[in-house]
């Protein structure tokens, strides 16, 4: 099955972007995914190509009209899951990015300027999500840091040695420090740093035991709130 995504956007060239290079570039030519960028202002009426107006009780910047989003939102010929990238929505997590490969067909909204028309959000029931609170000047690298999430998972993508499991997020946990090879390695000041002994032992199951150890302390450290959920 290929994981389609329509993007509505005023900047349809920033896609793929980085998505078209490395895994999730091969995964593109492979057809693992697909996606169609619209762009919105190619549904306007009026010869300036028009797309945004003054808000309604006055303030600054301008606001993606209604109207136009919802005529490039109805020439989809699928629109599947609707999602409005958006520093007001639900925070973007793991669970969040394998609910997502599960569906077939995604639409995102990228915003700009202040933002779109409220009632065209609630009249086509777009989940907002946001990717951190932070503000982005525009939707489309939220978009595309959500599609990179969600087509590493993608099945095939990764390849069978992959295993999802242990990833960070994925138990609740951070994921335990990575090492390789030089062994010692020798930094530029001429310090040696070992690789710790238990990793060289072959002791797959105490191997496995140090790993969850370090998670649990790294997470315990860095990351308290995801031991409480
Ligand atoms: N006025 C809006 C506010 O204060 O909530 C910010 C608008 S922002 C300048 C323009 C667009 O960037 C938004 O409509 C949204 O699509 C996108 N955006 C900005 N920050 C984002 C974030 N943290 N997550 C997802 N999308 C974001």
């Amino acid at each position: 099955m290929t994981w389609h995504v329509n993007l509505l956007t005023l900047f349809p060239e920033m896609f793929p972007g980085s998505l078209g290079q490395s895994l999730s570039g091969r995964a593109l030519e492979k057809g693992a995914w697909s996606y169609k960028a619209l762009n919105i202002r190619d549904f306007a009426t009026d010869n300036h190509k028009t797309v945004d107006d003054t808000p309604f009780g006055g303030g600054a910047g301008m606001v993606m009209r209604a109207d136009i989003i919802e005529k490039a939102l109805l020439s989809l010929p699928k629109q599947g899951k609707k999602i409005y990238m958006s520093p007001r929505g639900k925070p973007l997590t793991q669970k969040k990015v394998i609910e997502l490969t599960q569906q077939d067909t995604l639409t995102i909204l990228c915003g700009r300027y202040e933002g779109v028309d409220q009632r065209l959000l609630e009249a086509h029931d777009f989940e907002e999500v946001s990717i951190g609170d932070y503000v982005l000047s525009g939707g489309e690298p939220a978009a595309l840091i959500m599609m990179d999430a969600c087509i590493r998972l993608l099945d095939g993508v990764m390849g069978n040695a992959h295993t999802p499991d242990e990833e960070s997020f994925s138990n609740g946990l951070l994921e335990y420090p990575h090492y390789t090879k030089p062994d010692p390695w020798v930094d530029a000041q001429g310090q040696a740093h070992s690789v710790p002994e238990i990793l060289k032992s072959g002791h797959h199951k105490n191997i496995a035991q140090w790993r969850l150890e370090q998670s649990e302390a790294l997470t315990q450290k860095r990351r308290p709130d995801l031991l409480k959920k």
